[in-house]
């Protein structure tokens, strides 16, 4: 039997029989068969029965007649109007509760307090909270999580130190939320710095905020401080430190940490493989992406995973696999659809990602802003000028979407590619925001193609005004000047190179043999079994050249220095790891090649030929494009 609660006033020391006397005059209708402990009782059970419109009209009820139930009851019918959504009603069972000479527990404001943050009506908790005579550690939480979910990361970090000063002790899940609305590294070493203080940094959800959070500002040694400063057997901070690798390009230490938890008994759950793909993918570990693909298994459905796996075989440039993985796709979602469109554009199969598109809006699936970036690339890499026009012009009108920059950079790729260099321009400028240096490097390279060289030095000076640092572009406008006899502007050009000391970046290429990632790079003879790989080079070079191969020295917009004569050109590192390739991988088994700058207009020659000559499937991935040599053709169509 719940209990009537406490009357503070003294003019509510009156009986409630006389109360209820009088209020029997005015509701004779409800009032007949209740008295007051029946009307208690049965609001009370209304409110367990979670019987909304009951417990209110019994709470009318009462309100005229001063009743009150006690803290739990009315804790119930708030929890009752928070799962309804029921505000209206909240207000009423508040009015009730806050009227005057009632005083509810702690709790029950608590729970209130959450309820107007769960309905996002932060200034209605905020009044109740500071009308608080006493606030515990809860009612100090529930707004800081009101807080940061609602991104006031000030407000959140004000309310800490507050509550600090208070003398109230934050804990684990303060400080989950608080982690989750920090906004700063500043104020993340502070909030690390209490949390080890308050001898909270052993708790796995505490720690995983914390790794997350190291993690988001790229502080990635703080976050394996955190981690190893305990042994760990909680799957959640495992997941934590290796997804917050994954996710900052560091694919080995990712592996590594992956490897290390499989060591300790770990079972690897969704989020563990999906991180684990996302490193495999950075890192072009096609078989060991497949290994992986094999625990995928079991998690059939689940659409993030998939699509992970999916871009794993598009990024590896296997897209044999990427096409069987998407076709047996239960489920897909606009991710889905737009990874494969966007793989299968990047590996050359422009017709078949339209196609795809096509395919995709039959399904019902709304294309959205990397779907159409996807389509335009397509298009440009196809060569297709009418159909990415039209795609281009009409994205806003058939699919909502407004055109970014991203879509401009396309728009420009596709015309400078095609030749149309000054509808590209024209293009540029009819932008509504500053074109970014992208948009001018790839006006560059569309000029380097087409062999502009006036047009070629007004983009590369816009890339410079950007970018002051890009030796590439230094060389290549000091090259396009020398070659149209402005010596004195190549001269200043290098000077200006001399006087702020640029270098440019090495080139480097990536293999993987035997799971194991071999990197070449020019002039660097660590490689163990370099002088083997120089001398089957030679040797391929010499083969080459006996079937009409000639070093293309010449490539004076493709960023080559002029004294860099054949032999260098011989050295560069994809094509030492072309050859390690043939050398260290079983015959008929596909080379697979990342590297880090564009290929050049001679590698790509010789790939091309040693493809052919060897019967070999060449995959070579460049920052922007993938190139998939077989039979003496490149799927780029010599077009990149
Ligand atoms: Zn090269
Ligand atoms: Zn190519």
């Amino acid at each position: 039997m719940k209990s009537i609660s406490i009357y503070k006033h003294k003019s509510l020391a009156v009986t409630l029989q006389s109360f209820f006397q009088i209020h029997h005059k005015t509701h004779p209708t409800f009032s007949q068969s209740h008295s007051p402990n029946t009307v208690l009782d049965e609001f009370t059970a209304s409110c367990y029965r979670k019987d909304l419109s009951s417990a209110i009209k019994a709470l009318n009820f009462m309100q005229e007649n001063h009743i009150w139930a006690d803290s739990v009851t009315y804790s119930e019918l708030v929890k009752c109007c928070l799962a309804r959504g029921a505000i209206r009603e909240a207000k009423l069972v508040q009015k009730h509760v806050f009227s005057n000479g009632y005083e509810p527990k702690t709790f029950l404001v608590n729970i209130f307090i959450n309820m107007y943050v769960k309905f996002n009506m932060l200034d209605d908790a905020r009044k109740l909270f500071d009308e608080m005579p006493e606030r515990n550690v809860v009612s100090w939480t529930t707004m800081i999580a009101g807080f940061a979910n609602a991104v006031l990361e000030d407000e959140a970090m004000r309310f800490l130190v507050l509550m600090v000063r208070d003398g109230v002790s934050p804990n684990t899940f303060t400080y989950s939320s608080v982690l989750k609305a920090c906004s700063g590294l500043f104020s993340l070493r502070q909030i690390h710095c209490g949390i080890s203080k308050a001898g909270l940094d052993s708790h796995v959800f505490v720690r995983s905020a914390l790794i997350d959070n190291y993690s988001k500002w790229g502080e990635l040694q703080n976050a394996l401080v955190v981690f190893d400063e305990k042994d760990t057997r909680d799957l959640i901070v495992w997941n934590s430190v290796i997804g917050a690798f994954a996710q900052n390009s560091d694919g080995d230490e990712a592996l590594s940490l992956f490897k290390r938890m499989k060591r300790c008994g770990l079972m690897a759950d969704q989020a563990t493989l999906t991180s684990v793909l996302r490193a495999c993918t950075g890192l072009s570990l096609l078989e060991l992406g497949r290994q992986v693909h094999v625990h995928v298994l079991k998690y059939d459905r689940d659409l993030i995973l998939s699509n992970a796996l999916l871009d794993m075989y598009c990024k590896c440039g296997s897209m044999e696999d990427a096409r069987f993985e998407f076709s047996r796709m239960v489920d897909k979602d606009v991710i889905s659809w737009s990874t494969m469109i966007i793989g299968l554009a990047q590996n050359g199969f422009s017709h078949d990602a339209l196609e795809t598109f096509q395919i995709m809006k039959r399904s019902g699936t709304k294309p959205n802003y990397i779907t159409l970036l996807g389509v335009l690339f397509a298009c440009s890499h196809a060569g297709l000028v009418d159909k990415g026009r039209l795609y281009f012009q009409s994205m806003e009108k058939f699919y909502g979407i407004k055109p970014g920059r991203e879509h401009y950079g396309c728009m420009v790729d596709l015309l400078g590619r095609a030749g149309n260099l000054d509808e590209a321009v024209d293009l540029i400028h009819s932008m509504g925001s500053d074109p970014d240096v992208v948009t001018w490097r790839t006006l560059l390279g569309a000029c380097k193609i087409h062999d502009n060289r006036d047009l070629a030095a007004y983009a590369a000076k816009r890339v410079l005004d950007l970018e002051p640092d890009d030796a590439g572009t230094y060389v290549l406008l000091s090259n396009v000047y020398a070659k149209t006899r402005r010596w004195e502007d190549a001269d200043q050009v290098r000077k200006t190179m001399k006087r702020t000391n640029i270098k440019k970046e090495p080139g480097c290429s990536w293999i993987e043999v035997n799971k194991q990632i071999h990197a070449f790079m020019l002039r660097d003879n660590s490689h163990p079994e370099i002088d083997e790989i120089i001398r089957q080079l030679n040797h391929y070079a010499q083969r080459l050249k006996e079937a009409g191969y000639v070093p293309n020295t010449d490539c004076v917009l493709h960023d080559v220095e002029g004294e860099q004569m054949e032999d260098p050109l011989l050295h560069h590192s994809e094509k030492l790891a072309i050859v390690y390739g043939l050398m260290a991988l079983t015959k008929g088994k596909t080379i697979r090649i990342k590297k880090n700058l564009r290929i050049c207009e001679d590698c790509h020659q010789f790939a091309k030929l040693l493809a052919n000559m060897e019967n070999r499937y060449i995959v070579i991935r460049d920052p922007i494009r993938y190139h998939h040599f077989q039979g003496g053709v490149c799927s780029c169509g010599d077009y990149w």
